[in-house]
């Protein structure tokens, strides 16, 4: 397994992969690594030759009192685990190889970072989509995998990618959950063990809305509210409850099958975020 730290090194590698006709596959992240990145890699290698994953906490997706200088990094533990599911190449750069003094070019999608997570994180997605596109030229992917636990930001890298022509392809991969349901998260590792165990409130009334769905109840206030009272019940703080269309993220008022009610609720200082449809897929865990 390789590990290059150089952009200009990285696109180098990456040509000469695509002038032998070596279709690359890229899996970006913030490291930290459990399951549900490997889940990206396992997709990465049945859909290319070659993956390469990238580690970067990307400082410009952090609000100015988020989490960003605490983030978790253990690189050594990331190395390891992505040598043991047959990553090829890790790309890891630092911040001043990806934002040199004078940086001041930003890629922007302006509907689906809106509602949700851009409500009380207004230039996150501002950040996401300048360090994709930025990775996206140093690896130089014939294709990129993404989580469904981020599902509005793989909704709007999709978006990005169409509007600028992007030759990458996008796919996505559900939601990998602890063995008690929890989405995994980097972020886990900050929450105490009552704080874990409280958390579990977020899939469990996300999967009892689902069966009331399933048996009739369509209505998305009142799904929305037996979510929240949940939610607060176990101490939760919560950001959004939210019932959308998977496509537009916006609000449905009546529950379709393309809706989905997605949750950023704060246990301790931990934000955490998870989603499911509510109509045709189970929480599977
Ligand atoms: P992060 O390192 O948290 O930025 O995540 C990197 C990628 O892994 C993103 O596309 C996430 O959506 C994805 N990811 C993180 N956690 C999970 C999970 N539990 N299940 C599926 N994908 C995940």
């Amino acid at each position: 397994m390789l590990t290059f730290e150089s952009i200009s090194k990285t696109q180098e590698f990456s040509l000469s992969l695509r002038r032998k006709g070596i279709k690359i596959a890229l899996v970006p992240t913030m490291g930290f690594l459990h399951e549900g990145h490997m889940s990206l890699v396992k997709m990465a290698r049945m859909h290319a030759d070659f993956v390469m994953l990238s580690i970067f906490v990307n400082p410009t997706q952090f609000g100015p009192n988020e989490d960003f200088s605490k983030y978790p990094r253990d690189f050594e533990g990331d190395s390891e685990l992505c040598l043991k599911h047959g990553v090829d190449l890790i790309f890891h750069p630092d911040a001043d190889e990806m934002y040199p003094d004078l940086s001041s070019t930003w890629v922007e999608e302006t509907i689906l970072s809106k509602p949700l997570c851009g409500k009380s994180r207004p230039t996150h997605f501002r950040g996401v989509c300048t360090v994709v596109v930025k990775l996206f030229n140093a690896t130089l992917p014939d294709i990129a995998i993404f989580g469904e636990k981020d599902y509005q930001q793989a909704a709007v890298i999709k978006r990005m990618v169409r509007d600028l022509n992007f030759p990458v392809k996008i796919l996505s991969v559900p939601i990998v959950r602890e063995h008690d349901g929890l989405a995994m998260s980097s972020r886990n590792k900050y929450l105490s063990p009552d704080e874990r165990q409280n958390a579990l409130a977020i899939c469990k009334s996300l999967d009892e809305a689902r069966k009331m769905a399933m048996e009739g109840e369509l209505s998305s206030s009142l799904l929305a509210e037996t979510v929240k009272l949940r939610i607060s019940q176990a101490g939760g703080n919560i950001d959004y409850i939210e019932i959308v269309n998977s496509e537009t993220l916006l609000p449905e008022e009546s529950v379709s099958k393309n809706s989905l009610i997605a949750v950023a609720a704060y246990f301790g200082g931990t934000r955490l975020i998870d989603n499911c449809f509510l109509i045709h897929k189970n929480i599977e865990y």
